[in-house]
Parts: structure tokens; sequence; C-alpha cells
């Protein structure tokens, strides 16, 4: 293993002891407390839209099953058949090491995770730059991607429900959807380029689902979905949660909307930047 930098990165673990070895067994693989990173290997690769590119991963059944809903991906670079994966502490700090590595850190979430058959299906927005979307366009079958741990959505049933995103929060809008009580009412306001963006998802009936279509303007640039939920009235009592996940910058201006008109305590909402425009998620790469 290489020597391992000082700086460490922090993940959240849902999968608290997922991928541990037994460090006191008498093998001593690992005296230093480490475990390695979990990798998936690609099983196949499908366009879902013009610009999303579902990619299906294959791995043990306790490593499908920790790896989202969201999930802290270890992206290498585009061919490198043999990545300097970093490590991960107890704690669920990310070790990496020395040197150049070309592994970029980047949040997504898994659409699809069948631990039985061993896959989960990841859906990546090709948006152009970017080590993941890279990594994304040019994914075949056989090329590894590493795993540094998974969190939940963290949305709330509620009788009355907000959904607010753009193509990157998808795969998380329809897992909401999916699990939400069949008595659920609501709206998602869902920002898309166009039509051929547009994806089928399953929803209980009381949830109206709002396709707005930016056509030509680059994603990032529309108000598209912040004026859609500016035009929203509140919804009657407090059985009522809003989960946004689209750019940070709308994400604020909703976030703003949703505390001060809508008057929603912390619990009531959970609203967080999927991308920023013109910046990189994270310095990990
Ligand atoms: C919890 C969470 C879950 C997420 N789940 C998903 C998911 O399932 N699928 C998915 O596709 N994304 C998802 N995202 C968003 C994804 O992490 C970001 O888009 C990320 O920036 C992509 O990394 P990258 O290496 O391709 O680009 P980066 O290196 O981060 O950025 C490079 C450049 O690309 C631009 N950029 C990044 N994303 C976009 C975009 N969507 N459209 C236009 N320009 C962009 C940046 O502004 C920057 O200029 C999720 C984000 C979070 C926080």
């Amino acid at each position: 293993m290489p020597a391992a930098t000082a700086g460490h990165t922090s993940v959240a673990a849902a999968g608290a002891h997922l991928g541990w070895p037994d460090v006191t067994s008498p093998d001593g693989l690992f005296p230093d407390g480490l475990r390695p990173v979990d990798v998936l290997t690609v099983v196949a690769v499908t366009d879902v839209t013009p610009s999303v590119r579902r990619v299906t991963l294959s791995g043990d059944a306790a490593v499908v099953a920790a790896a989202g809903p969201t999930v802290n991906l270890l992206v290498p670079r585009v061919g490198d058949p043999d990545p300097r994966w970093p490590r991960i502490q107890r704690d669920g700090r990310i070790v990496w090491p020395e040197g150049s590595h070309g592994i970029a850190l980047r949040s997504y979430t898994a659409r699809r995770q069948d631990p039985a058959g061993g896959e989960v299906d990841i859906d990546f927005v090709l948006h152009g730059d970017g080590p993941a979307a890279a990594w994304a366009a040019a994914a075949r079958p056989g090329a590894l991607l590493g795993i540094a741990g998974a969190a939940s959505l963290a949305e709330r049933p509620a009788r009355w429900l907000l959904l607010a995103a753009d193509e990157t929060a998808l795969p998380a809008v329809s897992r909401i959807l999916a699990a939400a009580p069949p008595g659920t009412a609501g709206v998602a306001l869902l920002e898309v380029a166009g039509p051929a963006e547009e994806q089928p998802l399953t929803a209980p009936p009381g949830v109206e689902l709002r396709w707005l279509h930016r056509g030509t303007t680059p994603p990032g640039e529309s108000t598209l979905v912040v004026d859609a939920v500016a035009a929203l009235d509140r919804p009657a009592g407090d059985d009522v949660f809003a989960w946004v996940g689209a750019e940070s910058a709308a994400v604020r201006a909703i976030r703003a909307d949703l505390r001060g008109r809508w008057g929603l305590g912390r619990a009531q909402h959970h609203a967080i930047g999927y991308w920023r425009r013109g910046r990189a998620m994270s310095p990990a790469g």
C-alpha cells in the first residue's frame, strides 16, 4: 500500500462496517486500522436519455446493499486499469495515497440497488467537463469504480410533498416518489432540457409530475424551478415536506423561499446543491 496523506476527507458512512475486515484476525492484513474501499465493476452501459447514461455495476451483495441511496464515488481517470485507491478510516474518513492518483470524489445516487442480483445502477448526467461525467462517457464493461461511503436521501414522509429538482436529482426523485405512501399528495417540479430528457417515474396518484423545459438555456442558468416554486401557494397544515436538489444557486433561492414565505422548519425540508455552476464539486480530484 502507498503511504497515506495526512489530509482527510470526511464522508457520510451509512454502511457503517461495510467491507471491514477483521483487523484482529491472525492474518494481520490491516495493522494500521484502515480498510480498503469497496470496488464495483461495470457490467453494462445504457443511454436513458440523450444526456443521461446509466452505468450498471456489479459487486458483492453486502457492498451493493450499502451503496446508496446517496453514494460517495471514487472516480478513477478514464482508462486507468489499476487505480491507486485511497483507504478508509473507521470513522469514515478517506485517507488518500500520496502523490498523483487521479481519483475524484463525487456524490451520486444509486438509482437501483439489487443486492440479490449483485447490481447497482447509477445514472450520470453527461454534462461535458468533469472527471465523473468524462468517466461515465467512456465507461465500458470491466471498468472499475470505488465507493467511499453512503448516506440517506434525507427525505421524510408527509401528507403533502414538494420535490424540486433538475436532471442530476432525478435518480433521487425517482426513489423518493417510488417509496412515498400511496396517499401522498403534492407536486414534483422537474427541470430538464426538453421532452427527450423526461423519464418515466412511478409516483402516488396525488403527486403531480410537472416537467419544465429549459430549451436552449444552459443548465444552471435557468430560473424555471425557482420560479415554479415561487408560484406555488403553501399547502395548508404542517404535514408538509419539501425536498430540493439542483444547481446550488437555484437551491439557495428555493431554500430561502421555503423557509421564508412557506415558513418551513428544518425538519420540513431538505435542500442541497447538487452541483455548482462553473466549479468542480470536490477538491479531491
Ligand atoms: C447528494 C448528491 C447526489 C447526486 N446524484 C447525482 C446523480 O445521481 N446523477 C448525476 O448526474 N449527478 C448527481 N449529482 C451531481 C454531481 O455530483 C455533480 O454534477 C458533479 O459536479 C459531477 O462531477 P463531475 O466530475 O462530472 O464535474 P465537476 O468536476 O464537479 O465539475 C466540472 C464542471 O462541470 C460543471 N457541471 C457539473 N455538473 C453539471 C451539470 N449537471 N450540468 C452542467 N454542468 C455541470 C461544473 O459547474 C464545473 O464547471 C449529485 C450530487 C449530490 C450532492
